[in-house]
């Protein structure tokens, strides 16, 4: 069996990204449909628009190890999705249904945020400079939409799921 190496990490937990980011895509359409709250489909709609960017730059990345861009099935991020249609059919049309899509949403951001943080160290490892930077910036962009959910979960919609006034 052929040795397996930094490299062959770094290239399939790419492809793990690259599929998960896609699905993510479809995902954060749905919960922007959902949304009850403007700000909270504000918040999934630039993320979107954000994740569209966050594709363009693996496809880069991909371009930069001169590799196929490709996805690999993500176990993770399709269970991650699924808990997030449970609560948008379980939770749809009562006042918890906001904050559920919200801790839904981080769930994707956390794993989004341990695969970028990985990936940038191994590309800096590997001499990928322009990778790692691209990494990075993405890695910031996931950091700051969680930031943004905990502050939307903050300021309405944990209160409105308790039953405070909306
Ligand atoms: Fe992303
Ligand atoms: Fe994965
Ligand atoms: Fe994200």
């Amino acid at each position: 069996m052929a040795e397996k190496t930094l490299d062959n990490l770094f290239y399939d937990t790419l492809k793990d990204i690259y599929y998960a980011e896609r699905k993510i895509l479809k995902g954060l359409k749905k919960m922007s449909k959902g949304a009850q709250a403007p700000e909270l489909k504000a918040a999934f709609d630039k993320h979107y628009e954000e994740t569209e960017g966050q594709i363009e730059r693996l496809q880069q990345v991909f371009e930069i190890i001169g590799k196929r861009a490709q996805g690999k099935t993500c176990d993770a991020i399709e269970g991650i999705l699924a808990e997030g249609e449970e609560i948008l059919e379980e939770y749809a049309g009562t006042d918890a249904l906001d904050a559920g899509l919200i801790s839904a949403a981080q769930a994707v951001e956390h794993y989004e945020i341990t695969r970028y943080g990985t990936l940038k160290r191994w590309a800096t490892l590997l001499g990928y400079d322009d990778a790692a930077r691209l990494l990075d910036e993405t890695l910031q962009e996931e950091s700051k939409t969680d930031e943004s959910l905990t502050a939307l979960a903050d300021a309405k919609a944990n209160a409105k799921a308790q039953g405070a006034a909306a």
